[in-house]
């Protein structure tokens, strides 16, 4: 047997080591165009930031230890360029010496993997893919030749999170450009979300929803040109957009190529050539639960495929059981891991499925050192079988991700994991697990013990006049709470039940579903008829409302620890607070109760794992008058400080308490541009007094807040054609009066241009920065239609009540 393999990394190495275990006879000849076989490929992003901090440490096996140990002839630098399947040989050209010569096999495998995809431009100086140890020592040597400051990584896959990361660590500016509005693919937006967060916390600008079209440089530097005109000036820039199987070898030999561009195998890897294998990131696999042919360019599948390989060619039966995708990153302080299928593919494919959410801690609340996770679980409405799950967390990610692909490869229903039996100690676990929790609200759902809502019904749940109420604390609830929500405590609920409305849909919501769901079987069992429970509570819901751009606070968030002022650090902090482990409200409830006992003028430091801290803290500071000083990661934990005030504070005013009545109401009715205008004009200049103001946009001034993007909601004809009819967004407005067919727009636009008029989009990106509240009216997006997600980020929605409750502080109100 003379097998030949080309491919010397993962896929090829494994089938190569396999193949001399199973035969000591066979002649086995590994050929790689690269100078380095098997390499960590996974490590190249560490290696760069420093992290790895031998580059000998990346090269895990070494030619003379594949010669020594498995007998297997190793040809680096030699290029295949030709598979002669006639004859059975392949033509190979030594890159060194640029002889080529013809070698004949029985048996060949292509391991040749994938090539990252390119935009125009992109072999431009300082402009780098990544693959391979040259390529990781070229971006190194070029930072630290030309002490690059500013980067731009375009793709927001794993790999480019990764270099953002690095990048980040070596104290690179980074902006993310991503042509999706949410990163990584195998997150639905809802965890997607948890992730921009982090990287914003982290420092990290995104750009997400837009496409890098080209790459020019000049003295000044590289100009990322996006598809929206924008363009992006950096010293470096990563292309991350993904990877194309690498197939010109079997094209060429005339082998099946799929429709996904990959080579296609059957189960035992054998290509359509029964002498020819295929394995790796080159090939086209069987999707676990959709069973259809995709493509997963990882590192597993690749290994576990070249074992095959080399099993089938000696005679042994292994086939490939599907691919599941399961993967993890490390972003910063979060692991974000997946696998199974996310619902955008399964509502393509038309599968039936329901999820639900659990918010847990990574091992027992009352055991110190803990860390949040939010999760999620897509499982089948049918017979309840795991079709995908999402984690985002600090430790112990890892293995419940690898709980569920496991439970997910073994056909196991969502009733299984009730039933699952995991380790448990206070330092590793909880006695009812996180998994068992996730078995236990999916298998509610699917017994019929529990309805539920989910994130993205609450905007048309209250239009058909669901009431929502929120069961959470009342620090919670004024923290923040879904606009216009009933709140009664749990622990209030059986005394007060008579004041929830019964004729009417409940929506029942607490921090992460579980108050609310003992708030939901209580209503139930009391004669309530459509009762839901919002899944994942607040903690789901809050971040879906994220701002597009960052606001001042979180711009002040992502300051990295190395540009603290030196006079920051010389604030001693009186008390240390360690809220680790606690779910909110336990933070701020544990951050109240010692704020009592400060010194006036004194700092507390407080360190949390609820990743919502990182957004509770400013607004517990600005609601009880104490200083934010700052919010910083440090590994899984945020570490936040504030001082408090040297008189008795004041708090800010919050509903039903007695307000100072100086802030200012503008009701938006117009869509007229200039109308528009003045009204952010005076907004913005209240705002700068210190007032507060409110803006409240109903009817055609609600096309204000519309993005200039169509989003991707399903909608009925009247619906679409309102939207078409209507102005898109800010930019798309024209002027009340002179308008002529747009030119006198044009006019005015470029008139305040020359005499450096704020435009529209940068006065409301102002007001949003200055704390301007924008309030969609919920009325009027009833009536045309529009749905949240096509208003722009950091806008609130509410009715005629909230408009009016704002109204009542303010002493001056207009209509515009
Ligand atoms: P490769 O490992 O890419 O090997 C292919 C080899 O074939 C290359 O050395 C190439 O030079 C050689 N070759 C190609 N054509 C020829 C030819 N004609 N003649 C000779 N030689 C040829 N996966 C994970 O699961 N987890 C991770 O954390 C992870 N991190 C990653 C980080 C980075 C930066 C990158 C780039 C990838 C990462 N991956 C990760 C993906 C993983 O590395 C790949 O899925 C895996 O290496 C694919 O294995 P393969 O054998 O198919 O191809």
């Amino acid at each position: 047997m003379r097998l030949l393999i080309v491919g010397g990394v993962a896929g090829g190495a494994s089938a190569a080591t396999r193949a001399r275990r199973l035969s000591n006879d066979a002649e086995i000849v590994m050929f790689d165009r690269g100078k380095y076989p098997s390499y960590a490929v996974c490590g190249l992003a560490y290696y760069i930031g420093g992290e790895i901090e031998e580059r000998d440490d990346l090269l895990v096996v070494t030619p003379d230890l594949l010669r020594n140990r498995f007998a297997i002839d190793v040809r680096m630098r030699s290029e295949v360029r030709r598979i002669l399947r006639d004859s059975r040989e392949i033509e190979v050209e030594n890159l060194d010496t640029g002889e080529t010569c013809r070698e004949r096999y029985d048996k060949l495998i292509l391991a040749p993997g994938a090539a990252p995809v390119e935009v125009p431009g992109y072999e431009i100086e300082g402009v780098f893919t990544l693959r391979d140890i040259p390529q990781a020592d070229r971006i190194k040597d070029y930072i630290a030749r030309t002490q690059a400051k500013r980067s731009v990584v375009v793709g927001g896959g794993y790999i480019g999170v990764e270099m953002a990361e690095n990048l980040r660590r070596m104290g690179l500016d980074v902006s993310v450009v991503h042509s999706h509005e949410y990163l990584m693919r195998p997150l639905d937006p809802e965890m997607a979300v948890l992730l921009h967060q982090e990287m914003k916390l982290n420092g990290v600008k995104l750009f997400l929803g837009a496409k890098a079209d080209s790459f020019s440089r000049d003295d000044s530097g590289i100009h990322v040109r996006l598809s929206s005109g924008r363009t992006l000036d950096c010293d470096l820039a990563m292309l991350c957009i993904g990877v194309r199987p690498t197939v010109d070898l079997a094209r060429d030999a005339g082998l099946t190529i799929g429709k996904r561009g990959g080579i296609v195998v059957d189960e035992h890897m054998v290509a359509s050539d029964p002498n020819i294998y295929a394995v790796g990131d080159a090939i086209e696999v069987v999707d676990f639960v959709t069973g259809e042919n995709t493509l997963v360019p990882l590192g597993g599948p690749a290994n576990r495929q070249g074992r095959i390989a080399a099993d089938h060619i000696f005679g042994r039966d292994s086939a490939y059981r599907k691919t599941q995708g399961t993967a993890i990153v490390r972003a910063f302080g979060l692991a974000v891991a997946a696998t199974g299928c996310t619902e955008k593919v399964l509502k393509e494919r038309g599968i039936a499925y329901e999820k639900c959410y659990v918010h847990a801690a990574s091992h027992a609340g009352y055991y110190p050192g803990g860390s949040s996770m939010a999760m999620k679980l897509i499982f089948s409405t049918t017979d309840g079988r795991i079709l995908g799950a999402q984690i985002i967390g600090g430790d112990g990610v890892d293995k419940r991700i690898d709980v569920l692909a496991t439970a997910m490869r073994a056909g196991m229903t969502v009733f299984d994991l009730e039933h699952l039996e995991l380790a448990y100690a206070p330092q590793y676990g909880s006695a009812k697990d996180p998994i068992n929790m996730l078995g236990f609200v999916a298998s509610n759902i699917l017994r019929g013990d529990m309805k539920v809502a989910h994130w993205h019904d609450v905007d048309d749940l209250k239009r058909k006049g669901a009431v929502f109420l929120d069961v959470r604390t009342k620090d919670e609830f004024e923290l923040g709470h879904i606009s216009d929500a009933m709140h009664i405590p749990v622990d209030d609920l059986r005394n007060r039940i008579s004041d929830v409305p019964k004729d009417r849909p409940l929506v029942v919501y607490c921090g992460s579903g579980l108050r609310a769901y003992n708030a939901c079987r209580a209503l139930m069992l009391s004669g309530f008829a459509d009762v839901r429970n919002l899944t994942g509570g607040w903690h789901t819901y809050e971040p879906t409302l994220e701002k597009e751009s960052p606001s001042p606070k979180e711009e002040a968030m992502a300051t990295p620890k190395q540009e603290k002022s030196p006079a920051s650090e010389e604030v001693q902090a009186a008390v240390r607070v360690d809220a680790c482990g606690l779910q909110c409200p336990g933070p701020i409830v544990k951050l109240n109760k010692k704020a009592k006992d400060l010194d006036a003028g004194a700092v507390l430091e407080i360190s949390a794992t609820d990743p919502g801290f990182a957004t509770d803290l400013p607004a517990w500071c600005e609601r009880t008058g104490h200083e934010f000083l700052s919010i910083e990661r440090d590994g899984a934990k945020l570490i936040g400080r504030i001082r408090k005030p040297a008189a008795e504070a004041k708090p800010a005013p919050t509903a039903g308490a007695a307000a100072e009545k100086n802030d200012k109401t503008i009701v938006v009715f117009s869509n007229d541009l200039d109308r528009v205008m003045a009204s952010f004009i005076i907004a913005n200049g209240a705002a700068a007094m210190g007032r507060k103001v409110t803006m409240f946009f109903t009817f055609w001034g609600l096309n204000v807040l519309r993005k200039d993007r169509a989003a991707d909601v399903e909608k009925g004809l009247v619906d679409r054609m309102f939207g078409w009819m209507m102005p898109r967004g800010a930019k798309k407005l024209k002027l009340s009066k002179m308008n002529m067919a747009g030119m006198g727009t044009a006019m005015m636009k470029r008139v305040m241009k020359q005499k450096n008029v704020q435009s529209l989009p940068d006065l409301i990106a102002l007001a949003m920065e200055q704390g301007v509240r924008l309030v969609a009216c919920t009325m009027t997006m009833d009536i045309m239609g529009i749905k949240r997600e096509e208003l722009i980020g950091g806008i609130e929605e509410g009715g005629v009540a909230t408009y009016l409750a704002h109204a009542e502080t303010s002493d001056v109100n207009l209509f515009i």
